[in-house]
């Protein structure tokens, strides 16, 4: 047994003769803006940061203190960063939902989500979390910004996850979904979870690894009185985290029961900012549109969750035009963000009627781009790109193109090459979580057997929940 000051010792001389890194034989993609391509460079970590990328003629000999990686030709990468995901939802793989198929958004959210959240307890919530961050290391994502519920089980729930990113290596911006569906108690529980987990998170001495949001559910499930009470308890450099406009009931609700529109009334109480998520952003016209760009509003966009969901597409490259900075996000669907890109991709061709629409170089906008300002300004540091002093997150990719591939036309191979199969290493802050396709970090066995025998608890809760 390990006594606590013995341990925080251990860790702290291992920090210590922790050994420089140098990455050489790899094809750099920078994820900057303009993106570059360097081939013939090494790369070189110092700590958790990128100290320089030299050309490899100026390579000095290797000492003994570094540790060298061949990536064996292979492409480097940022690692994804996914900007509005669902650990809780993990259970909804294959669960049978009773009665008829849910005809609309809302009824799947009466009949799947709201169920869900409620049938998770502590253990749930935590494989739940085990089980996606396997899914994000062994893809290449690195960073994810969760929004979570489990209204049976709110105080304490995000230090569960919590736990768990740092387990994991990865990085995570946790909230909690505030919301007056289960009534005044779990709406006063939900804030005070937010409110609770930023003060941890102040005290952290490693804060970029977790940043905390405040989480709202959508404007449907929240009064006037709790959106007031929300701006009231937050303090200004906390941002929000709101699903908006998903579907036309949301608009329909804000306007029939307040006069507004639901980003006129979400302004109105002071959730709109350059600190706040603004969650699809479906059905929006040109007013709310403006009033996202004036207040510097970040924009995610999770193309597969619209569709399953039927729910139509946003006008992301409006958004762009106003000068929003749209990030994208996944929506609880598999943490393989190049998946993301390809559906982005083709559904707004479908939608549109038109194949000029949403070309690859808006999908990299938003997935390189902004989602590593979004991260950047959330763990108030840079990450996101290879660059000199960012974070050392990065992917390595056993991509081999058969047609020339340049800083321009990177994105449609991405979109029409890469595959989530071809990521063999995963690195977080200077520390591999994956390599050659094997994790370091969590029992992937282990997990996925206890979480199976865990699913048809969760699974019982869930039907007895639907059934009341
Ligand atoms: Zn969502």
């Amino acid at each position: 047994m390990v006594s606590n000051r013995k341990f925080l010792f251990m860790l702290k001389s291992n920090m210590g003769i922790r050994k420089d890194m140098k990455i050489i034989n790899g094809k750099i993609i920078t994820g900057t803006s303009p993106n570059r391509i360097l081939d013939g460079y090494s790369l070189y970590i110092k700590d958790n940061i990128i100290e320089k990328i030299l050309p490899n003629r100026d390579i000095q000999p290797p000492d003994k203190k570094e540790e060298v990686i061949d990536a064996g030709g292979q492409f480097i990468l940022p690692g994804s960063i996914c900007a509005h995901t669902h650990f809780y939802g993990a259970f909804a793989r294959g669960i049978s939902i009773p009665g008829d198929a849910a005809k609309d958004f809302p009824e799947i959210l009466n009949k799947l989500w709201w169920p869900l959240d409620r049938a998770l307890d502590e253990k749930s919530i935590r494989f739940s979390a085990q089980v996606c961050l396997i899914d994000a290391i062994k893809h290449g994502t690195t960073t994810l910004f969760d929004h979570h519920a489990s209204q049976n089980f709110i105080p304490g729930s995000l230090d569960i996850i919590a736990q768990e990113v740092l387990q994991s290596g990865a990085r995570g911006a946790l909230c909690y979904e505030v919301t007056d569906r289960d009534g005044g108690e779990k709406t006063l529980q939900g804030i005070t979870e937010n409110m609770r987990f930023n003060g941890v998170i102040k005290n952290r001495i490693d804060p970029d690894r977790l940043a905390s949001f405040f989480g709202l559910h959508a404007g449907l499930t929240l009064s006037d009185r709790t959106l007031q009470k929300a701006r009231d308890v937050a303090p200004e450099d906390l941002g929000f985290h709101i699903h908006v406009a998903e579907h036309t009931s949301d608009q329909d609700n804000s306007i029939n029961n307040y006069g507004l529109r639901v980003v006129e009334r979400l302004q109105r109480f002071g959730i709109l900012g350059p600190n706040s998520i603004i969650v699809h952003g479906v059905h929006l016209n040109d007013v709310e549109i403006n009033l996202l760009a004036e207040s510097h509003s970040w924009v995610t966009h999770q193309p597969r969750s619209n569709m399953n969901n039927g729910v139509g597409m946003a006008q992301i490259e409006a958004m762009d035009k106003a000068g929003i900075q749209v990030c994208l996000g996944n929506d609880g669907f598999s943490n393989a963000m190049w998946e993301e890109w390809k559906a982005a991709y083709l559904a707004h061709k479908l939608w549109h009627h038109d194949p000029r629409r949403m070309p690859a170089s808006l999908i990299a906008k938003m997935a390189l781009t902004n989602n590593a300002s979004l991260a950047s300004h959330a763990f108030r540091t840079e990450v996101g790109t290879l660059t000199k002093g960012s974070l050392a997150d990065l992917i390595f990719v056993d991509y081999h193109p058969f047609t020339p591939v340049t800083e321009g036309n990177l994105p449609w191979h991405i979109v029409f090459g890469f595959d989530e199969g071809l990521v063999t290493s995963t690195m977080v802050g200077g520390k591999f979580l994956m390599t050659n396709r094997e994790l370091l970090t969590m029992d992937e066995q282990r997990i996925t057997t206890e979480a199976m025998q865990y699913a048809q608890k969760v699974w019982e809760n869930f039907q007895e929940i639907s059934s009341q």
